[in-house]
């Protein structure tokens, strides 16, 4: 069943879970995430980069008939909409969800690009995540790990301002792979959530933080935790060790090996965030 992300949230919200937002790539990914959430019986977001594929537009498409045929609800979100031509190649492929990313703007200018993606998209049924503070990146972790956090009074204000469904919070995780140990401020994400009342608050760079403090978060407040190198890695894991244990290995088992290193990982986390039986 194809859903707008703001459901899965507000559900999530409701019944005190996180759902996970695994970045996909390709068709096996895809099957993958959805399969996962079959067998859990789980929602399930699929969060998609533009630059990730050649054809975004068919790779909507294919997940959107996967997701038409599942037995479960399913959201499909353009992650890291960057500019004015991602977000409106995300509403013509399809996207049940976009995100609007100016978090390295400006106060100003990041509530009127905002404003104006919300403006399209409300029409259309699309619902739309924004970030509010910026979410850096791992490997620049001793400097993104502690600037430009999301400031609670703010975050209020951008939701009025704006009127996003979800918004993206930068409380100490990063992007890609930690240099150094992770420190969440579970004070500030507690004030976030305070401060934003019933809106479901997202947590970009889950991969690495680690079962306790993604498990603390989703208990403070996060309803989305978006995944990417971690399963990835998980994948390739399992292909290596799939190769190193069959010398002669057979190239149609490849690619499943990959498959299984990922939806495995995938669903550690949808049990870890309470997702899992969710499914409406
Ligand atoms: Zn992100």
């Amino acid at each position: 069943m194809l859903v707008t992300m703001a459901e899965v949230l507000e559900r999530a919200y409701e019944g005190n879970y996180g759902v996970t937002a695994p970045n996909i790539q390709n068709e096996n990914m895809a099957r993958s995430v959805i399969n996962v959430a079959e067998e859990l019986n789980a929602p399930m977001i699929v969060d998609i980069n533009a630059w990730v594929h050649p054809d975004i537009p068919w790779l909507v498409g294919f997940v959107r008939d996967l997701a038409y045929r599942a037995s479960v609800p399913v959201a499909i979100n353009l992650d890291h909409g960057k500019t004015y031509e991602q977000v409106m190649l995300g509403i013509r492929s399809g996207f049940t969800s976009v995100m609007v990313d100016r978090s390295d703007m400006a106060y100003e200018d990041n509530v009127r690009e905002t404003k104006e993606v919300v403006k399209m998209c409300t029409p259309l049924g699309i619902s739309v995540e924004a970030e509010l503070g910026h979410v850096g990146q791992g490997d620049n972790y001793d400097v993104d790990g502690i600037s430009d956090l999301t400031v609670p009074a703010e975050a209020r204000r951008f939701i009025d301002e704006t009127g996003v469904d979800c918004l993206a919070v930068a409380v100490g995780t990063a992007h890609g792979r930690y240099k150094g140990t992770p420190h969440i401020d579970f004070d500030r994400l507690s004030a976030i959530r305070k401060a934003v009342g019933l809106v479901p608050l997202v947590l970009h760079g889950g991969s690495g933080t680690g079962d306790e403090n993604l498990r603390k978060a989703v208990h403070s407040g996060i309803q989305k935790v978006n995944l990417a190198t971690e399963l990835v890695t998980a994948g390739k894991e399992s292909m290596e060790n799939y190769l190193e244990n069959n010398p002669k290995w057979d190239k149609w088992r490849l690619m499943p090996a990959f498959d299984e290193g990922y939806s495995d990982r995938l669903a550690h986390y949808v049990r870890l965030f309470g997702q899992d039986g969710e499914a409406w």
